[in-house]
């Protein structure tokens, strides 16, 4: 399965739901996070709705790497210089609890090893 069921972020990127957007391309989309869990928390996610990391497949390579490179720009435009932490949750185990694939951009403070 790689398509993803509708989710609060279909919504976002559709903007029927606000969302505070700080990029925006043809390919993704970033926006804060509405829980932040640091003072710089952004989320990157693709315009097409993949699930979650693990169904990512070998024909999204290109857009894997551009969402990787979205969210370094994207920590360099909110001024994260001191360095931050990216973060994919995939499935159960991983905590992921939205099912549209999104990297979690944290920043502005220290951040703790291992994570919980
Ligand atoms: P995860 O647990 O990795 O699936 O992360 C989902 C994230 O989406 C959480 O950090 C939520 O705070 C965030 N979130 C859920 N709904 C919204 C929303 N409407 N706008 C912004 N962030 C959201």
């Amino acid at each position: 399965m790689s398509a993803a069921a509708e989710t609060i972020f279909s919504k976002i990127i559709r903007k029927e739901i606000p969302a505070d957007i700080v990029y925006e391309d043809n390919l993704a989309i970033a926006f804060k996070d509405v829980n932040p869990q640091a003072p710089v928390h952004i989320l990157v996610i693709p315009k097409e709705p993949i699930a979650q990391l693990a169904d990512a497949e070998s024909k999204d390579h290109a857009l894997m790497g551009h969402l990787l490179l979205t969210a370094k720009r994207v920590a360099e435009q909110a001024g994260l210089d001191n360095g931050y932490r990216v973060v994919i949750n995939s499935g159960v185990d991983g905590g992921q609890t939205v099912y549209h694939l999104h990297l979690h951009i944290l920043g502005g403070r220290a951040m703790a090893w291992p994570p919980g």
